[in-house]
């Protein structure tokens, strides 16, 4: 019979592998978001993403809620690596009454615990920060808000569920006048021990808890032995049974984070409450859940958990007692008394040198009187219980280690097991002899170390805190220096509403001096319809490259043919006849390898240079940009040049019939795909935009009827002052430094000459502030205009792990490293958000100035709902990962009766000029 009993208690490996293996599908389900609310293993997320970096420094003061009494610490960091913290503590037991009474009385006596505690010490402190270790399953949102899921162990006081612990304390600690007390961190306890192992630069990425912790004093913090190189995985108890490790951020679907690593506290103890584990349960762990006080619920922990084992034995023993397989001639009635047996008994049975004498001493003490033999059994059948219970603690342990393993890719994962707990006291526990050598079996491809961790609850937990506070100094600090390129809601409806302020000053026959967008008119009076037939030849000028082009719009779509050519900086910078001369060759040449000489094909000139145009085919330069310089232009009539060089050239076969900017090419080259497209948006080098205005509202030119084409040039925006209250330092940084300082202020919040550079000196002022790469900027990063706009659509494309394989953060690296900067993962982290902060300001901007022109339009058309579509260019909005989706997502937000489409050009300065000459023609026919 006792042979039966131990048989049932011992499990083949196949049933640990498949326990191993149910844990780990519990561990996904309680991760995903989808399955959260009905797993059985929580994963509650506790917001701890950072490990100690020994800076931290500092009194702080602990609060440990244990089983039976607060302990309150009063620990001094020194910012020495965490070498030797001062610790001072006191315990404090609590009435039995307060465990089930009122929840303000509880945290009432925790309070005046922490009131007696400090009137005993002196510190010149003005603010006292407090780390709670409240070890109850918690829905946990910031490291200091918690709301109490379910009271656990004998627990129960009323009021407190669902709300949020970390208040409750902090109300009840300003009730005792403890104003300066600050509750900053709330935590379970295998956080704050998994934390004590991150001493040293060494970090400690698991912790298990199994049975009641014990606040052992020990000079000096605890160190790991000697294995520097790899993290420790903790096993500690607390009269329940829990753990928690460092899973990838992004996995931990309950909370925001993305980057990184986030402790979960895993909160297995209920893991099997759905049926998973009656597979394995005997009838004397029924018995033992019958009898707790929340019968059906916690079926792992009372399997494993230091409360129960000796309730198990007890009940093995009342049976087999009952059965006269054991026990013969004592009267065993006392078998029937709950809790008659302790786990600690249970414990030195089987640990002690002398377990048969202790087992004896033990059955007499329940006035037993058992013979030799019984003894014998009784200390087999409390080795068979304490053994299931490793190895049913393995396997779940095991699918923790596995998972680690999987998540970070890796082939191999070298972790440290700290314990502590009465479990696995001692280093040759049977409970720790059994848990090793079957996370051996169940997680082959994981090297775990087992540590013992000495109080690491109370020091922990002021490490947790510290490091908090550490952080949270340093997030301000960010805030501060960022706050100001944040943008809100209320500070965009005033840049739209000041950009159609400007839009009207531009308009009108006589404020248009005054405005800072120019607003100017181009005499391109309709979109395409489709119907647009021919051959047509463009230009393009001022772009990267000068090209010709021959355009064919027919009915299957558009076909284009085009040959760059190199305009020598002799010539840019030569005499304007040179230039146009050297243009007309290269369109001579052009039409020879085409065979197009013996046609007169109309001409479309894309001149991607400010002008005030006069109408479609005569344009005067206001000023060259782009390195151009050639003599006689500006003041000039751009077609003129260009006809009086054909001329010279005897080439008659020419007909320039527009002048195009190419705003208004990008519009002109979507609105033949989309008849809605009339609006044209670029955000490359620079940014402009250009709209379908009506006629009537086009101040500076004559004629009520129709529509024109309004090239905004709205980069000036802003250069009469009247965006000055949304430019920050960085900005000004920037602005003082380029050619046309104090000029085009809008576009050097936006385009892509300039992202970079704003993105730099923040980078700088951080460094500065010591917040990034330890206060070290490299030369390099000194230098105008290293910092790419490219690199922030790199940087912001690629999701950031921590492993040094992980993909994404060897780019950021590799671009940092280039700049000789030596960059730490939370520095990558910072870097991009920078990134971020600067992309998302710029979007969100140019979504401002699209949204007052929507609306102008829609109020234009007397229409409650405009539908309408942009057509875009520039190699920012198409290669920038997020910069089109903020654009459209504030535009839709600032502009409700607007339905906006966009939709991306290609192409525009050839086909869009093609097309405008297109669409002259067929106006004239
Ligand atoms: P342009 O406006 O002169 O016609 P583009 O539209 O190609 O030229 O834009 C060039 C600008 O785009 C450059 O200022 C550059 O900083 C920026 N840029 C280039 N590559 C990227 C990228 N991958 N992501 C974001 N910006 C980029
Ligand atoms: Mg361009």
């Amino acid at each position: 019979q006792v042979q039966a009993v131990l048989n049932a208690l011992t499990f083949p490996l196949e049933t640990l592998q498949a326990v191993k293996e149910h844990m780990h599908q519990a561990m996904r389900k309680g991760m995903s978001r989808q399955t959260h609310a009905q797993a059985t293993v929580r994963m509650l997320p506790t917001y701890i993403c950072s490990t100690p970096n020994g800076t931290e420094k500092g009194d702080l003061l602990v609060v440990e809620l244990c089983q039976s009494h607060v302990r309150t610490l009063w620990v001094t960091l020194l910012g020495d690596g965490n070498q030797s913290p001062q610790v001072t503590d006191k315990i404090f037991d609590m009435p039995e009454d307060i465990k089930q009474g009122k929840g303000e009385a509880l945290f009432d006596f925790i309070a005046q615990c922490v009131r007696q505690f400090l009137a005993g010490i002196s510190s010149s402190q003005n603010r006292l920060p407090l780390g709670f270790v409240f070890p109850f399953s918690c829905r946990q949102t910031q490291l200091d808000k918690a709301e109490l899921i379910s009271w656990s162990k004998d627990f129960s006081c009323s009021d407190v569920e669902g709300k949020d612990v970390v208040q409750l304390l902090q109300s009840a600690i300003n009730k005792q006048e403890l104003h300066h007390v600050d509750v900053v961190a709330l935590m379970n306890n295998t956080v704050g021990t998994m934390m004590t192992c991150s001493t040293e630069g060494k970090t400690c990425e698991v912790a298990l808890v199994v049975g009641e912790q014990h606040a052992t004093r020990v000079p000096g913090w605890w160190v790991l032995g000697g294995l520097h190189w790899c993290s420790p995985t903790l096993l500690a108890a607390d009269g329940g049974f829990n753990s928690c490790f460092m899973a990838e951020a992004q996995q931990v679907e309950m909370a925001e984070e993305i980057s990184g690593r986030m402790c979960v506290n895993t909160e297995w103890g209920c893991f099997g409450d759905d049926g998973t584990l009656s597979g394995i349960l005997t009838p004397y762990d029924e018995r033992v859940d019958q009898e707790s006080c929340k019968p059906g619920v916690k079926r792992f922990e009372k399997l494993v958990g230091g409360l129960y084992l000796g309730e198990i034995v007890r009940h093995v023993l009342a049976t087999l007692a009952a059965e006269k397989a054991l026990l013969i001639g004592s009267d065993v009635t006392i078998l029937s008394t709950k809790d008659v047996l302790k786990t600690q008994q249970v414990l030195e049975i089987i640990n002690n040198g002398e377990g048969m004498a202790e087992a004896r001493r033990v059955l007499e003490a329940l006035g037993l009187k058992p013979s030799e033999q019984d003894c014998s059994q009784v200390q087999q059948i409390c080795r068979a219980v304490v053994s299931r219970a490793a190895a049913l603690c393995a396997a779940g342990l095991a699918a923790i280690l596995s998972h680690m393993c999987q998540s970070r890719e890796l082939e191999q994962l070298v972790v440290n097991v700290a314990m502590d707990g009465e479990l696995c006291q001692g280093h040759t526990s049977r409970f720790e002899e059994v848990l090793q050598s079957v996370i051996g079996l169940l997680a082959p491809e994981c090297t775990a170390t087992f540590v013992h961790s000495v109080d690491g609850n109370g020091r922990g937990a002021a490490i947790v805190t510290a490091v908090a506070l550490r952080l949270a100094a340093q997030r301000r600090e960010v805030d501060q220096l960022l706050a100001p390129l944040r943008l809100s809601r209320t500070d965009l409806e005033r840049v739209q509403a000041l950009m159609r302020q400007e839009m009207e000053l531009g308009l009108g026959r006589e404020s248009h001096a005054n405005a800072s967008v120019r607003m100017l008119p181009t005499y391109v009076c309709n979109t395409p319809d489709g119907t647009e037939r021919g051959d047509f030849l463009a230009l393009d000028l001022g772009g990267t490259n000068f090209r010709v082009l021959v355009v064919h719009v027919a009915q299957d779509g558009i076909h284009m043919d085009n040959e760059i050519y190199v305009i020598p900086t002799a010539i840019m910078q030569g005499t304007g006849e040179a230039l146009f001369d050297h243009i007309v060759e290269c369109i001579m040449d052009f039409q020879m390898k085409q065979d197009l000489m013996e046609q007169i094909l109309p001409l479309g000139f894309t001149f991607s240079f400010p002008c005030q145009q006069l109408g479609l085919d005569k344009a005067v330069l206001l000023s060259w940009t782009k390195g151009f310089s050639a003599s006689g232009c500006v003041g000039q009539d751009v077609v003129q040049l260009l006809r009086e060089a054909a001329q010279r050239k005897q080439h008659v076969g020419l007909k320039v019939v527009a002048v195009v900017n190419d705003t208004v090419g990008t519009m002109m080259s979507c609105g033949y795909d989309d008849p809605k497209c009339e609006i044209g948006l670029i955000v490359g080098t620079g940014t402009n935009a250009c709209y379908m205005e009506e006629m009537q509202n086009v101040g500076t030119v004559e004629g009520e009827r129709g529509r024109m084409c309004i090239n905004m040039e709205w980069g000036a925006f802003g250069d009469n002052g009247c965006l000055d209250h949304i430019f920050t330092n960085f900005d000004q940084l920037v602005d003082e430094k380029t050619i046309n300082a104090g000029k085009q202020r809008f576009e050097k919040l936006i385009s892509g000459m300039y992202l970079g550079e704003i993105v730099r000196h923040i980078l700088l002022a951080l460094a500065e502030k010591q917040l990034l790469f330890c206060g070290k900027p490299s030369p390099k990063l000194q230098t105008r205009d290293i910092f790419k706009t490219k690199f922030l659509s790199t940087i912001e494309t690629v999701p950031l792990v921590r492993d040094s394989d992980g993909l994404g953060l060897r780019q950021v690296r590799a671009i940092l490293q280039d700049l000789e900067l030596q960059a730490s993962f939370e520095d990558s982290v910072l870097v991009r958000e920078v990134c971020q902060t600067v992309s998302l300001r710029a979007a969100q901007l140019c979504a401002a100035g699209l949204a007052a022109v929507v609306e102008k339009m829609r109020e234009n058309r007397g229409l409650a709902q405009l539908a309408v579509t942009v057509g875009v260019d520039g190699t920012l909005y198409k290669m920038h990962p997020r910069f089109s989706q903020h654009l459209q997502q504030m535009l839709r937000d600032l502009a409700p009766k607007c339905t906006v489409t966009f939709l991306q050009s290609e192409d525009g300065s050839g086909k869009g000029a093609a097309l405008v000459a297109a669409v002259a023609c067929r106006a004239a026919e």
